[in-house]
């Protein structure tokens, strides 16, 4: 059977109230990637952070980052563009990819595309309220369309976010405009708990992502679920040919009392091996999603 892509997604912007093992400094963010790589993660995903956890889109960050965590291992390297953190010219959130690009000791191997905009308030059903109802992440088409273009030139290969249905299609669409290239790596970012914006993370949610992906594309795809439990997903995603995208980052995992990144990796790969995958090397990565 095919091997299984396992992205780690080890920090986001949470903060340390649920899990206090959320690695924010560049040093905690390379020895955490050293241990994952060790228990069978091949991709890194990061946010740069400030020693107090607050989000940080500083080019200088990124640089020490990937050069720390590229001394200490060879895990695949895919860094946030800052969400909505860096959303002040949302153009130019790629513009710090596109300089460590510059530098083959920098470069990434892959960075994300959210293909579409998304109301991002967090509802308290309890309390019967909605809060941030006035956030948006906005991603223009137009922006859409830079930042898959500014990819293409650097070299590094884009992953295609996906929050629902409309998401996949506008993926498609820069597919279908020469934008991305086969094979393409497409995350399905469901969504539970509080945050409601995206397919609920259950075999449902997983389902109906799946039905509106075209079968004669070639795309790996790949889950994670904001605010819930991917482990209670790993079966069904590695029986379905998928991967995986998964880290304290998204949820802190009280079933597992509150483990670290490393702890969550293997028992991710405990779970896959018994559905059959063995997890990929980054080596392995490089060739099923032809990485430059
Ligand atoms: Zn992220």
């Amino acid at each position: 059977m095919k091997k299984l892509i396992l992205e780690a997604r080890i920090n986001e912007y949470a903060m340390r109230d649920h899990n206090p093992n959320v690695p924010w400094t560049a040093d905690e963010i390379a020895e955490t990637a050293a241990r994952v790589r060790q228990e069978g993660a091949s991709i890194l995903h990061f946010h740069a952070r400030t020693v107090d956890g607050q989000p940080l889109n500083t080019l200088a960050s990124y640089d020490e980052i990937i050069r720390k965590v590229r001394a200490k291992s060879d895990i695949l390297i895919l860094p946030t563009l800052g969400f909505i953190s860096n959303d002040a010219d949302a153009k130019k959130r790629i513009d710090n990819v596109v300089a460590l690009a510059r530098d083959p000791a920098t470069k990434p191997d892959i960075a994300p595309i959210d293909t579409g905009s998304a109301n991002l308030e967090i509802f308290n059903k309890e309390l019967g309220h909605a809060e941030f109802a006035g956030r948006i992440y906005e991603n223009t088409t137009e922006s859409l369309i830079h930042y898959a273009r500014q990819l293409k030139q650097a070299g590094v290969k884009p992953k295609m976010v996906s929050w629902s249905v409309g998401f996949t299609r506008r993926a498609l669409m820069l597919m279908d405009m020469g934008l991305i290239e086969e094979p393409g790596y497409m995350l399905f970012h469901m969504t539970d708990g509080r945050v409601i914006t995206g397919h609920p993370g259950t075999v449902a949610g997983l389902e109906a992502h799946l039905m509106f992906l075209p079968r004669d594309r070639q795309i790996e795809w790949t889950a994670n679920v904001l605010g819930g439990n991917l482990i209670a997903l790993a079966d069904t995603i590695a029986r379905r040919g998928g991967h995986m995208a998964m880290g304290i980052g998204d949820y802190p995992y009280p079933e597992l009392d509150y483990p670290t990144n490393e702890v969550l990796i293997r028992e991710t790969v405990r779970t896959i091996r018994s559905a059959g995958r063995e997890p990929a090397t980054p080596d392995e990565v490089r060739e099923m999603l032809k990485l430059s």
